[in-house]
C-alpha cells in the first residue's frame, strides 16, 4: 500500500519525553554490553529521525500557509525544542567520542560519522540554546515579512514568487514594472530587514565567541559540517569564478544587448535570456506533473515507481497561492523515509526547474533512507546541490514534454545560460556573508556599501538604472539564505561545477551519466563532499582547472 502524506502522525516532541528516552539510552550504553549498546544505538536513531519529523512537518505546515496561528504555534514549539535536542544529541556523541576505544567507534559508525561529531560537538554548548532559540525566531520574521509582499504588478495583485511572469516578460516595461514592484517593496521594508540582520550577525557572532571560536566564520562552516575544506580554499574558488566565468558572461549579456538593440542592458533586462521570450512550461501544474511522470517513466526503473509515490502519496505541494512562503525545498520525514517537494508554481521555465532540482533532493533522501543513520541521510549541502542540479541537466533530453511546443532546445540553452550566470552572483553572495562576519559591528550602510562593491566586482555589468534601493547595494535582502542559512550559498556553486561534469558526460554516454548520478544519490552523506565526488568518477571543483574545464565546454556548447 502506497503511503501517504496525510497518514503521517510523527507523535508531538516534548521535552519530558524527549529527556526520559535520552535517559533510556545513557543507561543502556552505560551497561555495557554489546547488546544493550547496540540496542542504545537503535533507540537513538529512532528518537532522532521521530523527532527530525515532528519537526520537518511543523516547518512545512508553517511554509504551507504562514498565516496559520496553529502552524505558527507548531512551528515555535519545534524551534523552542530544537536546542535541548542538540543538548541531548552532542552529550551523547560527547561521550562516545570520549571512549577510549576509537577504533571500534570507527568499525560500529564508521570513520566519517565519526568526524561529523566531530565538528558537530564543538558548535554547541547549553550556554547558547537561548541564541539558537533567537536565531530561528528572527530567521521565521524573515520568512514571514517576504510572504507578506503584496505587489501590484500589470493590474494583478502578486506574492513575490507570482511576480516572475512579469520580471521576464518580454514587454520590457513590464518588466521593469515588476522590479519596480520587487524593490519598492524592499525599500519599504528595509529599515525593518537591516535591524533583523543586524540582530542576527550579532547574535551568530556572540554564540561563535561563547564556543571560543574568533568569528561566526569557523562556526559557520562547522554548523554546514564541512570537514574536508576551509575558507581558504572557498575563496580560491571564488577568485576561478571572476577570472573564467564573469568575462564570459559579460560576453553573453553584451551578445543580448547587441541582438536586442538595446543602447544599455539595464537589471530588469537580465531575466529575458532568450530573445523569443524565455520558454513557458508545457502547461499548468497538472499537465506539468502528469508529463513528469512520462519524462521519469522513460528515465528508468531508478525514477518512474519513485516518483509514481510521490505524486499518488501526496508528497508534492507546488502549486502557489497566497499566504504561502516562497521559495521551493525538499523536506523529509526520516520515521518513514519519504521527502516532501514545496514549491510555487507561478508559469515560467522555473517551475520546470524548480521541480526537477527538487525532484534530485527527495530521489537522493528516498535512496538514502536506510543508510542505516540519520547523520547520513542527507549529505553535506555542497554533495546535496549535486543530486539535484544533476537531475536538472540529466532530464533535458526530455524537455520535450516539459517545455511548450518546439522551445525544448531553446529551454536547455536558457538553462545553460543561467547556470552559467548564476556563479558570479553565487560566489558574491558567499564573499560578502565572508565580509560581514569578519566584520561583524559594520553599520547597515556599510553592509550596502560593501554588497554594492562586491557586485561590481563579480557582476560589473550590472545597471539598475531608476531602482534606487538596489543601486545603492539592496539586493542581498532578497537573498534568503544570507538571513536563514549562513555560508550555505557558495554550495550551490560548487556542486554546480560538478553537476556541469555530469551534463558534459550524458551528451556522450547517457548511460554511465545516470548510472553515477544514481550510485552518488545512494551514498547520500556517507562521505564528505570531496571523496563522495571522487568516488561517482568526477573532480572536485577544488581541483586544478576543473571549473575552468566545464565552462569551455559550456562556451563552446553556446558558441561563444
Ligand atoms: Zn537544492
Amino acid at each position: 500500500m502506497t503511503q501517504h502524506f496525510s497518514d503521517l502522525h510523527p507523535p508531538r516532541p516534548e521535552r519530558a519525553a524527549l529527556d526520559a528516552a535520552y535517559a533510556q539510552i545513557r543507561r543502556d550504553l552505560d551497561a555495557g554490553t554489546a547488546e544493550a549498546r547496540a540496542g542504545a544505538f537503535a533507540r537513538w536513531d529512532r528518537e532522532r529521525r521521530l523527532f527530525e519529523s515532528w519537526c520537518s512537518l511543523a516547518q512545512l505546515r508553517f511554509s504551507q500557509d504562514t498565516t496559520s496561528e496553529t502552524a505558527k504555534a507548531d512551528r515555535d514549539h519545534a524551534d523552542r525544542l530544537a536546542p535541548e535536542a542538540t543538548r541531548l544529541d552532542v552529550e551523547i556523541k560527547r561521550r562516545l567520542l570520549a571512549e577510549p576505544d576509537r577504533a571500534r567507534l570507527e568499525a560500529e559508525l564508521g570513520a566519517h560519522r565519526v568526524r561529523l561529531w566531530e565538528t558537530d560537538v564543538t558548535t554547541f554548548e547549553p550556554a547558547i540554546a537561548p541564541a539558537l532559540e533567537e536565531e530561528a525566531r528572527l530567521a521565521a520574521d524573515y520568512t514571514a515579512l517576504l510572504a507578506s509582499a503584496r505587489l501590484k504588478v500589470g493590474g494583478e495583485e502578486v506574492n513575490l514568487s507570482g511576480l516572475a511572469p512579469f520580471q521576464e516578460s518580454l514587454d520590457r516595461d513590464t518588466r521593469h514594472v515588476a522590479e519596480q514592484a520587487r524593490w519598492s517593496f524592499f525599500a519599504g521594508h528595509g529599515a525593518r530587514l537591516d535591524e533583523l540582520f543586524d540582530q542576527l550577525v550579532h547574535l551568530r557572532h556572540g554564540m561563535a565567541r561563547t564556543l571560543g571560536f574568533d568569528s561566526y566564520t569557523t562556526l559557520g562552516y562547522r554548523r554546514m559540517r564541512r570537514v574536508d575544506y576551509g575558507p581558504g580554499q572557498v575563496a580560491a574558488f571564488r577568485a576561478q569564478v571572476l577570472e573564467h566565468v564573469v568575462p564570459l558572461v559579460g560576453r553573453l549579456l553584451e551578445q543580448r544587448r547587441a541582438a536586442q538593440g538595446w543602447e544599455r542592458l539595464q537589471a530588469w533586462d537580465e531575466s529575458l535570456v532568450d530573445p523569443l521570450g524565455n520558454p513557458r512550461p508545457a502547461g499548468g501544474h497538472d499537465l506539468l506533473v502528469e508529463r513528469a511522470q512520462t519524462m521519469f517513466d522513460r528515465m528508468g526503473d531508478g525514477f518512474s515507481g519513485f516518483f509514481r509515490q510521490m505524486n499518488e502519496g501526496g508528497f508534492l505541494d507546488l502549486r502557489n497561492r497566497p499566504g504561502k512562503a516562497g521559495g521551493g525545498f525538499c523536506t523529509s520525514f526520516p520515521d518513514v523515509g519519504w521527502p516532501f517537494i514545496f514549491a510555487n508554481f507561478n508559469g515560467t521555465n522555473h517551475d520546470i526547474t524548480v521541480f526537477t532540482h527538487e525532484m534530485g533532493h527527495a530521489l537522493q533522501n528516498w535512496m538514502s533512507r536506510d543508510l542505516g543513520s540519520i547523520d547520513v541521510l542527507w549529505p553535506t549541502m555542497e554533495a546535496a546541490e549535486i543530486n539535484s542540479m544533476g537531475l536538472e541537466f540529466l532530464t533535458w533530453p526530455h524537455m520535450d514534454l516539459m517545455v511548450e511546443e518546439g522551445a525544448a532546445e531553446r529551454f536547455r540553452r536558457m538553462h545553460l545560460v543561467t547556470s552559467l550566470a548564476f556563479l558570479p552572483y553565487g560566489v558574491c553572495v558567499d564573499h560578502f556573508q565572508h565580509e560581514i562576519y569578519a566584520n561583524p559591528d559594520m553599520d547597515p550602510a556599510a553592509r550596502h556599501a560593501l554588497w554594492q562593491r562586491l557586485e561590481r566586482l563579480y557582476m560589473p555589468w550590472r545597471d539598475w538604472g531608476d531602482l534606487d534601493y538596489p543601486a545603492k547595494g539592496g539586493r542581498w535582502q532578497a537573498q534568503l539564505h544570507i538571513y536563514r542559512a549562513p555560508f550555505y550559498y557558495i554550495d550551490y556553486t560548487l556542486a554546480l561545477c560538478v553537476a556541469m561534469q555530469l551534463w558534459l558526460l550524458s551528451r556522450t554516454n547517457p548511460e554511465l551519466a545516470t548510472a553515477r548520478y544514481l550510485s552518488l544519490c545512494a551514498r547520500g552523506g556517507s562521505a564528505a563532499f570531496s571523496d563522495l565526488v571522487n568516488e561517482a568518477g568526477l573532480v572536485s571543483p577544488f581541483a586544478e582547472g576543473a571549473l575552468a574545464g566545464v565552462v569551455q565546454e559550456a562556451a563552446a556548447f553556446l558558441e561563444l
